[in-house]
């Protein structure tokens, strides 16, 4: 069963619909610190858990379709790590998390972002939280998810992406190319220091 479900900036400029197939994609709730720093980066720490968790569904590379805002969309390295981190310049609304480039597709939303009415049913309940070690305060009664069955489900559909040819379908990257539709931004020292500094003196109720 498939259903669409819409997803938007804050500001209403960067819209489009994301493709959810039943038993495709995983819904995981994230407490890394590279997660926790995005929001933090973007002025959006207001989406992340109590335990610093962002939720979030990944999928095929292909299933995400954008309506609007193209041009406005912008990408970031947080750290060294090929993971590209996608917002909308026009609100800093963090959207999506890829690879560096479309050779090795998948697509994570923040879904946060999408149609706040439709979210529970398209994407049920997560399947786990990953990276507890992390989380902000007890997390120790938070249901895990396995690193390797989500590797093993990531690379089932990342082999597909390729296969299917899908990943000169995404709309995050040049079909030609493979490489991102807007030049990413690597964290200058400065930036990523104001990053390790909210981490040392954090605010018990972040806001
Ligand atoms: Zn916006
Ligand atoms: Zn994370």
């Amino acid at each position: 069963m498939a259903s669409d479900i819409s997803f938007a900036c804050d500001c209403g400029t960067v819209t489009g619909t994301m493709r959810v197939i039943s038993g495709e994609g995983d819904h995981v709730v994230c407490h890394c610190t590279d997660c926790q720093d995005l929001t933090y980066h973007l002025g959006h720490a207001q989406l992340l858990d109590a335990q610093g968790g962002t939720p979030l569904y990944q999928t095929r590379c292909a299933r995400m379709h954008l309506d609007t805002g193209r041009e406005r969309l912008a990408c970031l390295h947080l750290t060294d790590a090929p993971t590209l981190r996608w917002y909308a310049a026009c609100c800093r609304t963090p959207l999506f998390n890829t690879f560096k480039n479309g050779k090795l597709p998948f697509i994570t939303i923040l879904t946060a972002a999408c149609d706040p009415a439709r979210r529970e049913a398209a994407f049920g309940p997560p399947r786990g939280h990953l990276f507890t070690q992390d989380a902000i305060g007890d997390a120790s009664a938070l249901p895990k998810m396995g690193m390797a069955t989500l590797m093993r489900r990531f690379f089932v559909r990342a082999i597909k992406d390729v296969v299917a040819g899908d990943r000169r379908r995404s709309a995050l990257f040049d079909a030609k190319t493979l490489e991102p539709i807007a030049t990413p931004h690597r964290l200058t020292n400065e930036e990523r220091q104001a990053l390790e500094g909210r981490r040392t003196d954090m605010d018990p109720s972040p806001a």
